[in-house]
């Protein structure tokens, strides 16, 4: 017998007849002779409609009332599904996020969650219940409601799997696993059977949304092996854990993100210290930078140039203008660059995948405006109008090794 922990997100649950599909899931695991715990979103885009709704009454409302109206889609979540395994006759039991132990900080909207005191679970589980868990949400040290931030319940799920050491975390979702591009809009993009924590990190993080990277960071702090599977096919997913054979493949993915911006300083004094008091600045104003190049210095001067998200530049330019050693010099900010990546653990020791790369984008007539590689990644920033040319480019150059 084990213990799994099954996250449903809202497409899963949009609607009375995906409630149903997801109630034999469970059930049939449960009949299998499992403990079962259920994580859930809230239905369809009921989070977002929510939120339309705080912004027709009042744009600036609190933060505080924020995560009270939007826990709410949650709970609807959560009965309904009890409602629907009650139906097919099995034991079951819903449970808000405080009522399940989750104690978070007090940054509404984007809490951390601190601990999950996991008694009321056990005790359901205990009794033979099916468990049914508000995802997204807990409750803050002055017993108030806290959400977790977009995308959390994958979060929470990984969280009760880790408190509770269960065997498996299985996150379902409207697509069958974690792909080596968008299979919508690349050809011949396939489903990975495995991929390491890092990979999945860098692949969420580089816009693949499949997962929420902050759950991928708790499954990797406290080892939970995660499944992504879809709650409409019944295929194999991707299983996401610390080792997988890097040895065989060497990139497991390709991917694009629009959200950024390039800025660039021309003819910064070419002596000491001034990277240090830029990007000081910046750090202290929380803004994020990405990819930096500076140039080689041309007698008294040379460029600097980063990147940096597109909700950031504009704090950003604001932050370089008020700089005093700046003064008088061209900022531009650029925002219709787009990054693409490719991913993969294997690649640190393998030479070539950097010049395979690059041969595919010169091939197609892309010009590189700045790289930037890790261990497990390479990136390139390029023109916003190429971007979807250059994914597909890329990822077919890498078909031969894209296969496990
Ligand atoms: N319902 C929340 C959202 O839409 C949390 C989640 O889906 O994971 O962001
Ligand atoms: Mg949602």
């Amino acid at each position: 017998m084990s213990l799994i922990v099954q996250k449903f997100g809202g497409s899963s649950v949009a609607n009375a007849e995906r409630v149903m599909n997801v109630a034999r899931i469970v059930t049939d695991t449960y009949k299998n002779g499992n403990d079962v715990v259920v994580v859930v979103s809230a239905q369809g885009d009921t989070t977002d409609d929510l939120i339309d709704k705080a912004n027709e009454i009042n744009p600036r409302a609190s933060k505080r009332e924020m995560d009270m109206l939007l826990s709410a889609g949650e709970q609807i979540s959560i009965s309904l599904l009890a409602m629907a395994i009650e139906k097919l006759g099995y034991p079951v039991c819903s449970l808000l996020g405080w009522q399940a132990g989750f104690a978070t900080n007090s940054s509404y909207g984007s809490a951390r969650i601190k601990k999950v005191t996991a008694d009321r679970i056990k005790e359901e589980i205990e009794k033979k219940r099916i468990v049914v868990v508000a995802g997204f949400q807990g409750l803050n040290k002055y017993g108030d409601i806290t959400t977790l931030g977009r995308g959390g319940s994958d979060t929470s799920a990984v969280a009760i799997a880790a408190s509770l050491h269960a065997d498996r975390c299985q996150i379902y979702t409207d697509v069958e696993g974690v792909y080596t591009a968008d299979p919508r809009k690349i050809k011949g993009a396939k489903k990975l059977s495995e991929i390491t924590y890092d990979e999945m990190l860098e692949l969420a993080t580089l816009g693949a949304q499949v997962l929420n990277n902050r759950s991928v960071e708790m499954a990797k702090k406290y080892n939970v092996t995660i499944e992504v599977l879809s709650s409409l096919a019944k295929a194999s997913g991707t299983i996401v854990k610390e080792v997988t054979n890097v040895e065989k493949m060497l990139v497991r993915g390709v991917t694009k993100d629009s959200d950024v911006a390039r800025i660039s300083i021309i003819g910064v004094p070419n002596v000491p210290g001034i990277a240090y008091k830029i990007f000081g600045k910046l750090a202290a104003k929380n803004i994020n930078i990405d990819i930096i190049l500076q140039s080689v210095g041309r007698g008294n001067t040379k460029d600097i140039a980063f990147t940096t998200s597109k909700a950031n530049s504009e704090t950003a330019i604001e932050v370089l203008k008020s700089l005093e050693l700046l003064a008088g010099l061209e900022i531009i900010c650029d925002t219709s660059v787009s990054k693409i990546s490719v991913v993969g653990a294997g690649m640190e020791s393998h030479p070539g995948v950097a010049a395979k790369m690059f041969e595919a984008l010169f091939e197609n007539d892309i010009n590189i405006q700045m790289i930037s590689t890790s261990e497990i990644k390479i990136s390139v920033l390029i023109d916003i109008n190429d971007a979807d040319k250059a994914v597909a480019a890329v990822h077919e150059a890498f078909i031969p090794e894209l296969t496990d």
